[in-house]
């Protein structure tokens, strides 16, 4: 059987240290569906894991890991006073922890999951969206940045063109807007992954079209990652 060689993902037990992992990227660029095939990779060899995400997001279920492309797995919901050293110290026979949505952590919670790492030896995979839509840190990204040992972008293609995407554009009523509060799931606005050119400069000939013929799913560019 072929299996997933990435080094942070199947590492035996015991052959060195955890490490906590920080895998960013924009809206879409596949991190929901990732956590689902880590997961996976993990259980194929009977090891578990424990799921993650955060209860801000609202979008589907709260507590559950939704890929745009349809699969969906429940998952621990945490708020942000929740002590995730505390949580996962109280499971047994954890072989690795991963988180969605990881961007709205505090940084007290990412301290805590560098102690699951290096008191616990525990690998702590946490996956999300590095700068807001006014190109702000999230603070759970931040630290991450900060604390992480390691650290990957997971890359998407601009809405626009086919430059890499690095921003997230919200969008309310199909419109752009640059300003509002960092945290907005759930209410009208949708998202769209752009390069920085087009966050600047959208394409509002191009989204009108996109409204028209396709009404704007909203689910398809909401914050599903
Ligand atoms: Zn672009």
């Amino acid at each position: 059987m072929s299996v997933n060689r990435q080094n942070y993902l199947l590492t035996p037990k015991g052959a060195g240290m955890a490490q906590l992992f920080f895998r960013y990227g924009a809206m879409a660029s596949g991190k929901s569906i990732e956590i689902l095939k880590v997961a996976h990779n993990y259980e194929v060899q009977q090891r578990k894991v424990l799921l993650l995400t955060s209860a801000l997001d609202d979008r589907t279920e709260v507590g559950e890991i939704a890929s745009r492309i349809g699969l969906t797995r429940p998952a621990q919901a945490i708020s942000d006073q929740d002590d995730l050293f505390a949580l996962i110290q109280n499971e047994s026979d954890i072989a690795a922890v991963l988180i969605d949505e990881a961007q709205f952590m505090t940084k007290d919670q990412v301290m805590q999951l560098t102690r699951v790492v290096d008191e616990i030896n525990i690998p702590v995979l946490t996956f999300g969206l590095k700068n807001d839509a006014f190109n702000n840190l999230f603070p759970g990204s931040e630290a991450l940045l900060i604390y992480a040992d390691k650290i990957e972008e997971m890359k998407t293609l601009c809405s626009f063109c086919g430059h890499k995407a690095t921003m997230n554009l919200r969008l309310t009523d199909g419109q752009p807007v640059y300003e509002g509060a960092q945290v907005q799931i759930g209410g009208d606005d949708s998202y769209l992954p752009v390069c920085r050119q087009h966050y600047n400069h959208p394409d509002l000939d191009a989204l009108a079209r996109r409204v028209k013929t396709s009404g704007f799913d909203k689910n398809e560019n909401e914050l599903t990652i």
